[in-house]
């Protein structure tokens, strides 16, 4: 077969430009690789989310090169820490060292586009893969407009991924599947928590990404027609919006706790929710694309991409217990009660609790003591 009949060759390709494929092209261009992005859609592009960026968010996107002090000055909120509220009790702890970001999610997706471009990564937008096929001298992809070969294929292509199931492996454990639904409200900013409502329907948590704007995201077992719907399970957070104006359109998605067995073959890699993903409410997905695009650079630089697959397992797990710990209290009215109770009794408690999600503590804090302890020994043993 005669190379010249490919538009493109790099070395490593990636199949989405979310932001998995965006950090994980920035990463590995950071490592002096030559990397393309190839993209259905075009800049900028948006999508359901909650638009929080957790300490440890920031940190990994520092470990990428970004200059935190830039965020500062681009349309963002400061994140102070985090409130649970249900119809009786509130708790809320602060974010013990640095603060969090709100920012909504077109934004992030200019700023990690142009911080590839500016590392000389190329794109193709407004390609969709068609097709993919795996052949002795590497992966070989068929999109709408060309076809590209490439030595290392990273999909980076979200829950439907092409790429997983092109190279078999998309056998995976789901553990949740939920809905979710995103909506931008014209208001400003009545605190600098990341505010989540609970109810027997499921949460809403609200966002600022502005000082004249804050996101909502609502996720729940059954789906909602409208924002307005969904808003109606949560009176409080209902009256607090009450006559604000909605501003940009309602996105939904649909949000998985879901372990893939592998995510890694020889040549091909996936990142993101392609390779897995908790549910939206822990507030985690990206900053798991940030930390697995950091470690599959690693492993693209050594050229074994079996590192890539074990780190993968570790950067995955205690977000994917807390994952499991949280959607235990929303099928749980009583032991949500309970333990709502116990963190405003305790406000050390739900503080210790957001140490360990926020990657500031390490789980066996906890010991045998509280509430939560149970909830988790129950989800390990
Ligand atoms: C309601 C909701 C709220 C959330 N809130 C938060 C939050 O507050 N904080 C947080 O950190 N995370 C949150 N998340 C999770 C976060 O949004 C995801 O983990 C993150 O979007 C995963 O990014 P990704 O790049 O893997 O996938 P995606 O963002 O889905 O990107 C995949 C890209 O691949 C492209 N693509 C797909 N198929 C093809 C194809 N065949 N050809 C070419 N391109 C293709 C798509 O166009 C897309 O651009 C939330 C999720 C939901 C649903």
């Amino acid at each position: 077969m005669s190379l010249s009949r490919f538009t493109s060759q790099p070395d490593v390709l990636i199949v989405g430009a979310g932001p998995a494929g965006l950090a994980s092209a920035i990463a590995a261009a950071n490592q002096g690789i030559q990397v393309e992005v190839i993209d259905a859609r075009k800049p900028p592009i948006d999508k359901a989310c909650g638009e929080g960026l957790l300490p440890a968010s920031l940190e990994s996107l520092a470990a990428l090169g970004f200059d935190l002090r830039d965020l500062l000055h681009i349309e963002s909120y400061p994140l102070r820490g985090i409130r649970f509220l249900n119809d009786k009790n509130i708790a809320e702890a602060a974010f013990p060292l640095n603060s969090g970001r709100g920012i909504r999610r077109t934004v992030l997706h200019e700023l990690l586009v142009d911080q590839a471009e500016s590392l000389g990564v190329r794109f193709h937008w407004e390609n969709a893969v068609r097709a993919i096929e795996l052949s002795r001298q590497g992966p070989l992809i068929r999109t709408n407009r060309q076809t590209l070969t490439t030595r290392y294929l990273i999909g980076a292509d979200g829950h439907q991924s092409r790429v997983s199931a092109a190279a078999g492996l998309n056998a995976a454990t789901t553990h949740s599947r939920r809905i979710g639904l995103s909506q931008h409200y014209a208001i400003a900013p009545w605190t600098n928590f990341v505010e989540i409502y609970w109810s027997d329907h499921g949460q809403a948590y609200v966002t600022p990404t502005s000082s004249n704007e804050v996101c909502v995201a609502y996720v729940a077992n059954q789906r909602s027609s409208t924002p307005a719907e969904a808003l109606s399970q949560f009176p409080i957070l209902q009256h607090r919006l009450a006559n604000t104006p909605l501003s940009g359109a309602a996105r939904g998605s649909i949000t998985l706790g879901r372990t893939l067995h592998t995510v890694a073959t020889e040549n091909i890699a996936l990142i993101g929710d392609a390779s897995g993903s908790v549910d939206a409410i822990t507030g985690e997905g990206l900053a798991l694309c940030f930390r697995q695009a950091a470690a599959l650079a690693t492993a693209l630089r050594n050229d074994d991409l079996t590192l890539y697959q074990q780190t993968h397992r570790h950067i995955q797990r205690l977000p994917s217990l807390m994952s499991r710990a949280l959607l235990l209290l929303d099928r749980s009215p009583r032991l949500r009660n309970q333990l709502f109770r116990a963190f405003e009794r305790r406000p050390l408690l739900f503080q210790q609790l957001l140490q360990i999600h926020i990657r500031q503590s390490p789980l066996r804090v906890f010991g045998t003591d509280g509430l939560l302890a149970a909830g988790l020994q129950m989800l390990t043993s």
